[in-house]
């Protein structure tokens, strides 16, 4: 085999594994187990918070009674009665125009999300998607090929005029963005949350410019304020394809997730998902529909709700606690994560080995761009440690934080004596606070 001694396949693998790496979130995964390390790193669902015993009894009295289905293939575009109930969780946000026929269940909205790379992307093409991004989702764009084009946001979600700008852009030079992706709600990793206003001229834009909208929504039904509000698919059944995940509001380790889609674009969603698993796991999709008929899941969500509004709070007052000065970061109103702006000319991933060795962990800015902005901007995620470890965490990072700054104006201090004032890391072009 030739190859190269590293790797003697390294000839044969074909082009688009070239754009794979590991992301952010897995090269951390090793130092994140560790017990002394507070991990703000990793999006884990907080999956104790469910009664584990009541499940657990629901799932074996489902293979005794249900085995025969349960442990057999099924359809592939998944459980007919499965795909009736998500109609009644999609109703919750304001989707009524709608029938199962057009929902495809999937292996986690990861599974979705790949599935949409692949029916719609080809080498070179144009992918619209908010700056920051949800790193699984630059993932399978990454390995499809495809150029990622970012749109910045505010505390108010994506910015339309930035949207538009950049669609008239495109169209200048005759080229058409093949969708936009968009986290509306709660979005991973910023923490913002699109508004009313701004999802109408979302959706009036992608009307004047034919442009498709992917809306990935996992965190909608975690609001900690307010109703949700009317996912953009409820407004535009043409326009949007939708994609749902039991992964936050049930449990993770199920992989049972959701796309909803025109006709058209559903015949061809079971194609690509028969080609790759043949069908999601009976067994999963019928601990879901299990679950949602006799538990009382809505209650339960209120419950995750509860338990991650009290870390998120703990989370906000820490860091108005105890960050320096110059650090900025958002305020969710709902969801994991809080996205934190480091002060000018810090690095985010240059500082992780140093918050590792603090045992603090976080994910770098930089994953959740295709095209190496977000050095000074890093992911805290609050879902998964409790108040009290939240605390200590960020106590932690904002030790951190002002060593970096002592470093900082140490360093620039000799520089500036040497006659030059700009350091490492220095980040124009910060979107968000
Ligand atoms: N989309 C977003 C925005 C997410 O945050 C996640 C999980 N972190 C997913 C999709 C994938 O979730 P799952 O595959 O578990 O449904």
């Amino acid at each position: 085999m030739r190859g190269n001694t590293l790797d003697p396949f390294a000839d044969r693998y074909a082009q688009r594994t070239h754009g794979m790496t590991a992301s952010e979130i897995r090269a951390l995964f090793a130092v994140v187990s560790r017990p002394e390390v507070v991990s703000l790193a990793g999006g884990m669902p907080a999956v104790t918070a469910l009664p584990l015993d009541s499940v657990g009894a629901m799932i074996g009295e489902l293979v005794s009674r249900l085995g025969a289905q349960a442990l057999q293939y099924g359809s592939g575009q998944g459980d007919p009665l499965l795909r009736e109930q998500i109609l009644q969780v999609m109703a919750l946000e304001g989707i009524h125009d709608v029938s199962a026929d057009e929902v495809v269940v999937t292996v986690g909205s990861q599974q979705g999300l790949d599935l949409l790379a692949r029916i719609f992307l080809d080498p070179g093409d144009v992918v619209l998607a908010e700056s920051p991004s949800y790193v699984g989702a630059l993932g399978t764009f990454q390995a499809a090929q495809a150029q990622v084009v970012h749109i910045p946001m505010d505390a108010a979600g994506l910015i339309p005029d930035a949207l538009a700008t950049a669609l008239s852009e495109l169209a200048a030079r005759g080229r058409r963005a093949k969708f936009l992706y968009t986290v509306p709600n709660f979005h991973n990793p910023a923490g913002v949350t699109l508004s009313e206003e701004r999802r109408e001229q979302v959706l009036a834009l992608a009307e004047a410019y034919d442009l498709l909208v992917i809306e990935d929504n996992p965190y909608g039904l975690l609001g900690f304020e307010n109703e949700p509000l009317p996912a953009l698919r409820a407004r535009s059944a043409e326009r949007v394809i939708y994609l749902g995940s039991f992964s936050k509001t049930f449990a993770p380790g199920l992989r049972v997730g959701w796309v909803c889609a025109p006709h058209a674009v559903r015949d061809k969603l079971v194609l690509a998902s028969e080609a790759q698993v043949l069908c999601p796991p009976a067994l999963s999709q019928l601990v879901v529909r299990e679950y949602l008929s006799s538990q009382p899941w809505f209650e339960q969500v209120k419950v995750f709700r509860e338990v991650y509004r009290e870390r998120r709070d703990a989370t906000l007052d820490a860091l108005s606690a105890l960050m320096p000065p110059d650090v900025r970061w958002t305020r969710p109103a709902g969801g994991f994560y809080v996205w934190v702006t480091l002060p000018e000319g810090l690095d985010a991933k240059a500082m992780q080995p140093r918050a590792v060795h603090a045992r603090v962990a976080y994910v770098p800015g930089i994953g959740f761009y295709a095209d190496g902005q977000g050095v000074r901007h890093l992911r805290l995620s609050y879902c998964f440690p409790d108040p009290d470890r939240i605390r200590e965490g960020v106590r932690r990072l904002s030790g951190v934080i002002e060593k970096e700054l002592e470093l900082r104006a140490t360093f620039l201090g000799a520089r500036t004596r040497g006659g030059q004032s700009r350091g490492p890391g220095d980040s124009p072009g910060a979107d968000l606070p």
